[in-house]
């Protein structure tokens, strides 16, 4: 069906799909990205739980609504505004019936799930929390549901405490209910987590809440794209979640509350549209929904959100649930194959996501993410802002593969394949260097001397060698292999100094003075990644040992540019290896003196 620009008749679902039938290859038609390669393979993605591609349908409406429908909403008097003002309120009532909300107005338009909980974190807060209260969140949150809540406790007085949880990453509600009391004003929890997938009772502890007379947010993030979402049963008092996750654009998001509880707490931001009169004595706040979404909303993200529901609704929740439960389950047992492998958390209830590191011969996640992009292959690694279950864990950082309706098991069996064959390869490494080689950890650290005349002429040698490779998987591949040959003082290095921020890696570097001269300068170096290894190895023939006022003048720029390292390196990357080279240059001055 092709929408006029006028239509103004809500859209009906469009697909004829019996119950039985998923037809992934269908749906796969309906993503245009899906068919792009990456790498120049065919991409599998798998981090959907960072962000869903978009369904043609989704990108359709955005450019239809830039074409043909823009004004701004809720003021003008002509059609253009009265028709985007329209497909606006269309899209609360697509939103409403998603949800199973009451009404459309308990739907308020946020940029996300991170804006709907610090709304509720603030305002709620501000209104209903005092000295003695008792704020849960829990310990499988997301830093967005977690640092809201220590904002609102500071200001408020409120004490935050934290439902625990069992070795697979489980809640340990039995806990929870002890812990509770009438002290409880707010419980805070995901539906499903991000890191590993489990998903919550939260049907339960709306109900352990209610029962001491608190109230529950759920940060549906996770949730909305797996299966059917109905606040109206699961009771809670708000619900978020982001567009982004649920097929939509990125930027827009709902955060549904009880009507009562949004009435009664004050507005959040100040401005147009959330009025009713203004004088400077006194405003008055306009009704719901308004009265919390102050300013021009991004109008495109609401309508491009409706047409992601009208998507979904058309492709059934029911069945991508059923779907996505077989390519989990396909996930696990294939997983567990792989030789090495520990998935972290085992929740007996899971959606969507399952994150693990590969332990023997032990793999950085990062680097595993880096040689699985090479085939193509999209995963997460790192801590998936969810710090506090990575130290539960005693991780740094994990591996995340999530799916979405339009994964297919094949998918699936090609990341495995990747997966053993990079855990194969990293294990034979291992054993050819175990018998070349002594021992990896050194009986003493070694400083690094001098490799050329100049930083400059280190640079120049090391671009040649560049220059051998053509593609930017051997030059990664070259990075990873000098990574291999950087002695290891990783845990004694880690015991004399702090970590170089900015990096996603672990990284620690001892800078000195050479011995007998002024003003040069040398340093050790570690990391626990093997491509970050291979850097410092590069920075060391670069730096160490070289005059202090050159170390402090190399143009790294000009160097990232000769060798071409954004083709081979991620931005994230980057931006470690110039936090080292930072860190290089300011020790420098710092130990001599020497100024650029
Ligand atoms: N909560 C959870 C469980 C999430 O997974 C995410 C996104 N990773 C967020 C909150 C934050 O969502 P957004 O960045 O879209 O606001």
């Amino acid at each position: 069906m092709k929408p006029s620009s006028d239509s103004l008749v809500l859209d009906q679902p469009k697909r004829e799909t019996s119950a039985s039938s998923f037809d992934v290859a269908r749906i796969r038609e309906d993503f245009p990205i899906l068919k792009t390669k990456s790498n120049g393979k065919p991409l599998v993605y798998l981090d959907n739980a960072a962000t869903t591609q978009k369904p043609r349908a989704m990108i359709d409406a955005l450019v239809r609504y830039y074409e043909s429908q823009n004004a701004n909403i809720h003021r003008g008097v002509y059609h253009l505004s009265q028709l985007a003002t329209d497909l606006y309120e269309q899209a609360r009532v697509k939103v409403q019936r998603f949800i199973n909300a009451p009404e459309a107005r308990q739907a308020i338009f946020t940029r996300g799930t991170t804006e709907g909980i610090n709304l509720v974190a603030t305002v709620f807060g501000r209104a209903m929390l005092k000295q003695g209260d008792e704020v849960f969140v829990s310990a499988l949150e997301h830093h967005s549901n977690i640092v809201p809540w220590q904002l609102a406790c500071q200001h408020s007085g409120a004490t935050l405490r934290v439902i625990p949880m069992n070795d697979d990453g489980e809640l340990l509600l039995d806990e929870l209910e002890k812990m509770l009391s009438p002290r409880a004003r707010m419980i805070a929890v995901n539906h499903v987590s991000n890191a590993l997938g489990t998903i919550n009772d939260v049907r339960r502890i709306v109900k352990m809440g209610h029962a001491v007379g608190a109230k529950v947010l759920i940060d549906g993030a996770q949730a909305v794209a797996h299966n059917k979402t109905d606040v109206r049963e699961l009771d809670c008092d708000f619900y978020a979640f982001s567009g982004h996750k649920l097929f939509g654009p990125t930027g827009i998001g709902v955060l549904y509350g009880k009507r009562e509880l949004l009435e009664a707490l004050p507005p959040y931001h100040g401005g147009g549209d959330m009025i009713e009169t203004v004088t400077f004595e006194k405003t008055t706040y306009a009704q719901l929904p308004n009265k919390f979404e102050a300013g021009t909303p991004d109008i495109a993200g609401v309508v491009g959100l409706g047409a992601a529901i009208d998507y979904v609704q058309s492709v059934g929740l029911d069945r991508v649930a059923a779907h996505e439960a077989e390519l989990i389950k396909h996930l696990v047992e294939q997983l567990r194959q792989v030789p090495g492998v520990r998935i972290i958390g085992n929740a007996r209830h899971r959606a969507g996501a399952v994150s693990f590191i590969i332990n023997d011969p032990p793999i950085a996640a990062h680097d595993l993410g880096v040689a699985l992009d090479m085939q193509g292959i999209a995963v997460r690694t790192g801590h998936h802002c969810c710090q506090p279950i990575m130290d539960r864990f005693g991780v740094p950082a994990t591996v995340r593969a999530s799916v979405a309706m339009y994964n297919t098991k094949e998918e699936i069996d090609v990341f495995i394949a990747a997966l053993n064959k990079i855990v194969a390869a990293e294990a034979k490494m291992k054993a050819k260097l175990a018998t070349a080689q002594a021992p990896s950890a050194p009986a003493e650290i070694v400083y690094p001397k001098a490799a050329a005349a100049s930083p400059q002429a280190a640079a120049d040698a090391v671009a040649e060698e560049f220059d051998l490779f053509e593609d930017r998987e051997a030059k990664s591949e070259y990075v990873m292999e000098l990574g291999r040959k950087l002695p290891h003082t990783f845990d004694l290095l880690k015991k004399v100094t702090t970590r170089v921020p900015g990096c996603m890696s672990e990284v620690y570097i001892v800078p000195r003075r050479v011995a007998d001269t002024s003003d040069r300068v040398e340093f050790v170096a570690d990391a626990n990644a093997e491509i970050v290894r291979g850097e410092i190895l590069i920075l060391q023939r670069l730096f160490s040992g070289q005059k202090a006022k050159d170390v402090i003048d190399f143009d790294y720029e000009a160097f990232f540019r000769r060798i071409g390292l954004d083709q081979f390196i991620t931005s994230q990357r980057r931006n470690g290896l110039e936090g080292m080279i930072r860190r290089l240059k300011s020790s420098a001055a710092e130990l001599t003196g020497a100024k650029s």
